[in-house]
């Protein structure tokens, strides 16, 4: 048999919206090989964004292909079908070999009874004390408990198990990367909730090579970590023990390991996840979803003229149609609009101010983090200029591609992977 294709120990999940900044972003993964840690480029794109830009998943691979050939890249790769369900999956099977595959709005919903209590009595072993290696407070799992726990995600997973054998009669077994995926719900998922998720996954043998539970915390979109760090600490460290024991216990994929769906931009995050991975020498995959669009408005700011002139057009249009525009992400986001300065104060901003004022560097005497969520979720404004955008990225592409590649080497390959050891 063909090895399975198999997912790298660090991986980075890169948004593209615009199909223009792969190479940009190729470039960040280069340098940091340079610095002698290898990165496995992911690019996602979800249904829900294609959607909005009316883009097809083809025009993933075609991006990220000619950046590859462009780069001369010759280590692995791969392109996302992000957060597909079984009514979403089936136009990106053909150009995928990644699949997160969302099943959070299956969670605690019923699964069929007499699958529940076959689980619960083929796992004994997830009752009464668990010890795991690493987890400093055993979990103290009663019988019943298992059984809400199993009851809430069975048919979570049950619903991942039809989506991976669905791509598995498309693609063929150990031809995909399968992730799954329960963020998108409101509660987070504790950790021994997380190893009664993983023994259900290997139940249903999904070879799931990463899984992206919800963390304790906010993870509002391209602005950083709202919560108790100690906590996530805490967590995350014991979802690491989880993965570990769950790999051996139950015969999972001996990369598995999380995928944090950051939502972009969880600076305060990073030294925790930092330590326990030099700790535990764990791999991890970060999606760090669509900021790339915030580098090209901040480099289309840089470069002035229309390219600033389209910028402050688009904020203006943003602050007066804010409810409309936040409305989809209204749980990922926190906008304080008094904070949101008039559409005649931004037109008069320079270049640097206007970039300043949109980049993340916290801190900044410029930054201003509800700009830069109400221009986040604005995509779609550049969606509906077409051509005219396309074409500004196009004649400033040198400094747009330099504020992606910096974006995403300096403030997050850096910090989270360069000099772990
Ligand atoms: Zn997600």
């Amino acid at each position: 048999m063909q090895t399975p294709l198999t997912l790298g120990k660090f991986s980075f999940g890169m948004g593209d919206r615009f199909a223009h900044q792969a190479a940009a972003q190729l470039r960040a993964c280069q340098l940091a090989a340079q610095h002698g840690v290898d990165v496995v480029p992911v690019w996602n794109k979800s249904n829900r964004e294609h959607t909005f830009i009316g883009s097809e998943p083809q025009s993933v691979f075609g991006a990220a292909q000619a950046a590859v050939h462009r780069l001369g890249w010759r280590a692995p790769w791969h392109v996302d079908a992000d957060h597909i369900r079984l009514e979403t999956v089936d136009r990106f099977v053909a150009c995928s070999d990644f699949f997160t595959i969302d099943v959070a709005d299956s969670i605690a919903k019923p699964a069929p009874a007499a699958d529940l209590a076959a689980f619960v009595e083929r796992h004994p072993e997830l009752v009464g004390t668990v010890r795991i290696e690493g987890v400093a407070q055993p979990f103290e799992l009663t019988r019943s408990e298992l059984e809400r726990i199993s009851g809430k995600y069975m048919l979570a997973v049950q619903d991942a198990g039809r989506i991976y054998r669905h791509v598995a009669a498309a693609k063929g077994e150990g031809k995909f990367i399968a992730e799954v995926s329960m963020d998108e719900t409101d509660a987070p998922q504790t950790p021994p909730e997380l190893l009664v998720i993983l023994a259900l996954i290997a139940d249903e043998k999904i070879k799931a090579q990463t899984i992206a539970p919800k963390f304790t915390g906010r993870f509002n979109k391209g602005v950083d970590y709202v919560g108790d760090l100690a906590q996530f600490e805490l967590e995350f460290n014991e979802d690491l023990a989880v993965i570990a024991h769950a790999v051996s216990r139950y015969g999972l994929p001996a990369n598995l390991k999380l995928s944090v769906h950051s939502g972009s931009d969880k600076f305060s995050l990073y030294p925790i996840i930092r330590r326990a991975l030099r700790r535990t020498g764990a791999g991890v995959h970060v999606k760090t979803a669509g900021t790339t669009w915030l580098e090209e408005v901040i480099g289309l700011s840089e470069a002035g003229g229309e390219g600033l002139a389209l910028v402050q057009e688009m904020y203006g249009y943003a602050l007066a149609h804010v409810d409309e525009l936040c409305a989809p992400y209204a749980s990922v986001i926190d906008i304080d609009r008094t904070q949101l300065p008039s559409a005649e104060v931004v037109a008069g901003w320079s270049g640097s101010r206007m970039a300043n004022a949109v980049r993340h560097i916290p801190g900044h005497p410029e930054f201003n983090a509800n700009i830069r969520q109400l221009l986040h979720v604005s995509f779609k404004l550049a969606a509906q200029k077409g051509g005219v955008y396309l074409d500004l990225l196009g004649r400033n592409e040198a400094i747009v591609a330099k504020n992606v590649t910096e974006n995403l080497f300096d403030r997050h390959l850096k910090p989270l992977l360069i000099d772990l050891d």
